[in-house]
């Protein structure tokens, strides 16, 4: 109880006593760096860990607790066993929080060429210089992973599906079921599909890892990852790493994660039917050479999409017909369509991945995969499709 006796500069400084009577209906943003004790024998218990309570953000904060529990919650909706959830301050930090905990110098890890641009690099160019070394594959030849993995001793597989931006699947059970014959560590980035649409733990997958800051938010207002597993070993593991990165997620961009949660179902349904609709009209234009939607019957991942998806997702990419000028025109035509380099809000963006995300990998390796000069990618928003399709129509027609 503090006194109101206290003079002014005191009063101006001092905490003052909580307000709080009766929980409050919503759950408040605990913006705090740390947390007091009552007595000095209730910290030695606490910092003991012989009592529960918060001490230090970095080590916990109660609204990340609450958000994580939730996100956890999703990720083993079909499962009996718990998942744990760690929440990072972006999916970067959850990426590299996720790597550092399961690798050490001499790892060697799998991966694919069109993962995310800063995961490629962070890859390519940052673990390799600690010893660890990184094999690409496409894996979609069962044969070719397997023969790597033998041939090199792989410790780690790391992959998206879909991936950014082809949206090329790969078949989650195939590469659990070799990783765990196999004793290789499983992560996957899931942002594209999101929880709603795909679940990997249950595929056996280790780790999943998110962007939050994509559709879970979904309002394109904050920065946030996480990092979800099933094993408590490596919960613990993980959480010991993010202590010491400092990775840890701010409160108030976790709340307001947890404030897109609540229309999340929602908000990916319309994300998904608008999209769907989008890649239907795209593949009939004269205009498009090509489009990426595993939606699509014509996509090479359809049918490993429908059989690991429950909706195919509102990313899609696709190449207009022309040079590299005819894509920046018709960028520069869209009225409604924003360009923007992320993904998974309530508004439509576009994104050049060749100017933008994929700026930094190598020109070679990226074409390589398809990243084309002339790919574009499109995060479908929840907005009227016939007024999206209008959009895209008339800056096509110029
Ligand atoms: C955006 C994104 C990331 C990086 O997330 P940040 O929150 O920007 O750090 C990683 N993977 C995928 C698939 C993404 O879309």
């Amino acid at each position: 109880m503090k006194s109101n006796r206290l003079k002014f500069n005191s009063i101006c400084v001092q905490e003052w006593e909580h307000q709080t009577k009766n929980e409050p209906h919503i759950l408040p943003i605990y913006n705090t760096s740390a947390f007091v004790f009552e007595t000095i024998n209730d910290s030695i218990d606490i910092f003991k860990g012989n009592k529960d309570g918060y001490v230090y953000s970095r080590y916990g904060n109660p609204t990340l607790a609450t958000v994580s529990e939730k996100l956890a919650a999703l990720e083993n909706i079909d499962l009996e066993e718990k998942a744990y959830a760690l929440l990072t301050s972006s999916g970067m930090g959850a990426i590299t929080t996720a790597l550092l905990s399961n690798l050490e110098e001499g790892s060697k890890v799998i991966t694919h060429g069109d993962l995310y641009g800063g995961t490629t690099e962070l890859l390519q160019k940052v673990m390799t210089k600690y010893g660890i070394s990184v094999f690409l594959t496409d894996f979609q030849n069962e044969d070719e992973i397997s023969a790597l993995i033998e041939k090199e001793q792989i410790d780690l597989m790391y992959i998206e599906s879909p991936s950014n931006p082809l949206l090329k699947c790969i078949d989650l059970e195939m590469v659990s079921n070799m990783a765990k014959n196999n004793e290789v560590i499983t992560v996957i980035d899931n942002t594209f599909a999101s929880p709603y649409l795909q679940r990997p733990l249950n595929y056996g997958f280790d780790v999943v890892v998110y962007s939050t800051t994509k559709y879970l938010n979904g309002m394109g207002n904050a920065l946030g990852g996480a990092m979800i597993c099933k094993s408590q070993k490596m919960f613990d593991n993980m959480w010991n790493t993010l202590k010491l990165t400092g990775a840890y997620a701010s409160p108030n961009d976790a709340w307001l994660m947890y404030n897109g949660m609540k229309t999340f179902p929602l908000r990916m349904d319309a994300h998904c039917s608008n999209a769907l609709k989008m890649a239907q009209y795209l593949e009939q234009h004269r205009k498009v050479k090509k489009v990426n939607y595993p939606g699509l019957e014509s996509h090479a991942s359809h049918k490993i999409a429908k059989k690991q998806m429950s909706q195919f997702g509102g990313m899609l990419s696709f190449e207009i017909e022309g040079n590299v000028d005819t894509a920046l025109k018709f960028m520069n035509s869209l009225n409604m369509v924003t360009m923007a380099p992320t993904l998974g809000n309530v508004d439509t963006l576009l994104l050049h991945p060749a100017t933008s995300s994929h700026l930094k990998v190598d020109k070679e390796q990226r074409e390589k995969v398809g990243i084309t000069d002339g790919l574009m990618r499109l995060s479908v928003g929840i907005e009227d499709i016939d007024d999206l399709i209008k959009d895209i129509e008339q800056a096509l027609e110029k």
